[in-house]
């Protein structure tokens, strides 16, 4: 148990400032790690892949695995599956308009998911940000 808190927060000390990508940004990730691009499966709805890690700072930056959805696991629970979808498509909303959304969209948000609306909010924030800054050539 003690084992399994300590897994928790470190990955979410990895995973928080994950940045959705372009597709320029990630092909140019993988010639420097020697990644194939072709093998990432990119989700251009999420900038996001769904079979690797975007993290920087994760052991597993860009590797692919059949299992990457249990590797979302650490971080799913605490956010809808979905969610950087859901946020990329409503872009260009203010942050507290997307948390009403949330709200409506996903029963029992935030709570359910084992998060503050303080938590939420700021998520929400941060990854609108993100998506403004994904350059795009
Ligand atoms: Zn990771």
């Amino acid at each position: 148990m003690a084992l399994e808190k300590h897994y928790s927060k470190l990955f979410v000390e990895q995973h928080w400032n994950v940045q959705p990508l372009s597709k320029e940004e990630l092909v140019a990730h993988c010639e420097r790690k020697g990644v194939v691009f072709d093998t990432l499966l990119f989700d251009e709805a999420s900038l996001l892949c769904k079979n690797a890690c975007l993290s920087p700072l994760c052991p597993f930056f860009l590797q692919t695995s059949e299992k990457f959805n249990r590797h979302l696991g650490g971080w799913q629970g605490k956010m809808p599956l979905g969610f950087h979808r859901f946020v990329k498509a409503r872009a260009t909303q203010t942050a507290d308009k997307l948390y009403d959304l949330a709200i409506t969209k996903w029963k029992g948000f935030p709570g359910k998911f084992d998060v503050t609306p303080e938590f939420a909010r700021t998520y929400i924030e941060n990854t609108l940000k993100s998506y403004a800054l994904v350059k795009t050539v």
